[in-house]
């Protein structure tokens, strides 16, 4: 399950680039999920959500989510895998 913090989204529109089902819109320029059953938790909107207004809950597919975000924590962006291939 996914969820938009309405007071913290500012409008930028990133998530709607970058969501791969387009299921994302703009409401007020605010984001909002058009479309749940499409949402396949990959999480590209969370990870891109420069203020964090995105939530993911545990469903089909959002474990790779978490998983991404645990690996980035690991390695942040730009600063290779984590291992030491470089
Ligand atoms: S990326 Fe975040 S701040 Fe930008 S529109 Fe989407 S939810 Fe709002
Ligand atoms: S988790 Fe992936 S498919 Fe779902 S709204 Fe975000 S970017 Fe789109």
């Amino acid at each position: 399950m996914i969820k938009f913090d309405m007071d913290k989204c500012n409008g930028c529109r990133i998530c709607v680039k970058v969501c791969p089902q387009g299921v994302i819109g703009m409401i007020d320029k605010k984001a909002y999920m058009m479309d749940y059953e499409s949402c396949m938790e990959c999480g590209a909107c969370r990870l891109n959500c420069e203020p964090n207004a995105i939530r993911l809950t545990k469903g089909t597919g959002c474990l790779t989510a978490i998983i991404k975000e645990d690996i980035l924590k690991i390695a942040p962006k730009n600063t290779g895998c984590g291992c030491s291939c470089g």
